[in-house]
């Protein structure tokens, strides 16, 4: 099923200032694209750290639509390496939903936050559409800080999946009056007309702000802010892609542990790398390689982070492969790789798990998307 972001991000894409966008019209960039602006990723010496034996936080960070070519595309275009490479433990994902053998993010982000197999559309709730704990929910609930982190709407159905419960991804609205549900202690992304420009005529940034929520529509005003609760809207529906939205997702990553961390029962936090899916969807190498070396360079302060405190669990995967991506061409020294693409959607291939910190040993080998929410529930000890 083709995704319905297609629209509203060509639109996006239209209103959005021409610097930049030219990479990805460019002739054959579409499926070669040449990386010139590389990043150093300083090893991490993981044998001489000495982790807790349980995790008392947990960062699970997901790549939409990042299967193994993605992650190879990333790892080519930065010469041979990856903050993802210093993740020691690594595993593979079978992502069917309930009822589709090649599921969308709405079962998929499900799967993952509720350890429950649903029917593609789904946000947090079962086959009967009855409303599951996530992950964050429970985490909550016993004392932790939690938070979520996008570069879509964090209405969208990757996020929606950890903190909402909708029968159809595509409730928007619906979803956002979720999040009043909770104490969510933090949540940056877009979709702030979701919160304020409503049928049912709700001011959610009001309720919000009553609740006690600082509420910010970038990352730069809220740059004095050093603890939570906290909102950051950065675009009316989704950001901008990279490079157009700068650093926002690994700068977000940083404050936001920051501010989690302060609880001292630890935290649960979402971080996703939304648009990766739409380079897939786009079959657009320079797409997906920028967007996935965004996402990797959040995985690297997510994982500075956790060598350093020792007690955070970090996860990598996916909801799905998307573009039924292989790279037919390429080169190291170059940073150049070539994607052919199978389909303009998704496709059924197992997906990457890396994982970091104690219990990581836990996510190798084949497991089911569920299982990565059991694997965490049980390691958190609930
Ligand atoms: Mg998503
Ligand atoms: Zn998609």
């Amino acid at each position: 099923m083709k995704h319905l972001i297609t629209l509203p991000f060509l639109l996006l894409a239209l209103c959005l200032p021409m610097q930049g966008q030219e990479d990805y019209k460019d002739k054959n960039l579409k499926e070669t694209y040449r990386n010139e602006a590389t990043y150093k990723v300083e090893p991490i010496n993981y044998d001489a750290i000495e982790f807790a034996k349980k995790p008392r936080s947990i960062i699970l960070l997901i790549g939409d639509g990042m299967g193994v070519s993605q992650v190879f595309a990333g790892f080519t275009a930065n010469g041979g390496v990856l903050n993802l490479s210093n993740m020691p433990y690594s595993g593979f994902s079978a992502t069917q939903s309930s009822d589709n053998y090649v599921t969308d993010s709405g079962a998929g982000g499900t799967a993952l936050s509720t350890g429950v197999r649903t029917y593609n559309g789904a946000i947090g709730v079962d086959g009967d559409k009855n409303p599951i704990p996530t992950i964050l929910e429970i985490a909550q609930k016993h004392g932790k800080a939690t938070g979520l982190i996008s570069t879509s709407a964090i209405t969208h159905a990757t996020p929606a999946a950890f903190i909402a419960h909708q029968p159809e991804r595509s409730m928007y609205e619906e979803i956002a009056a979720d999040f009043l549900k909770t104490d969510i202690d933090l949540f940056i992304g877009g979709g702030k007309s979701f919160f304020e420009e409503r049928e049912d005529g709700r001011n959610l940034i009001k309720e919000l702000q009553d609740k006690g929520y600082h509420v910010f529509y970038s990352l730069e005003e809220a740059a004095h802010v050093n603890s939570g609760p906290l909102a950051v809207l950065a675009a009316d529906k989704h950001c901008a892609p990279y490079p157009e939205r700068g650093e926002l997702l690994p700068q977000a990553t940083e404050k936001a542990v920051n501010i989690l961390n302060q609880n001292p029962k630890g935290f649960f936090m979402m971080i996703e790398g939304s648009q990766i899916d739409w380079g897939g969807h786009e079959n657009n190498t320079a797409f997906v390689v920028q967007e996935m070396l965004d996402f990797d360079r959040a995985i690297g302060k997510a994982l500075e982070f956790a060598a350093r405190d020792k007690e955070t669990l970090v996860i990598v995967t996916a909801d799905h492969e998307t573009g039924g991506m292989s790279i037919t061409g390429g080169s190291m020294e170059n940073k150049e790789v070539t994607g052919k693409y199978t389909t303009g959607s998704h496709s059924a291939v197992f997906v990457p798990v890396f994982s970091f910190g104690p219990g990581a040993e836990q996510f190798s080998g084949i497991m089911k998307n569920t299982d990565v929410f059991h694997k965490m529930h049980d390691l958190f000890g609930f």
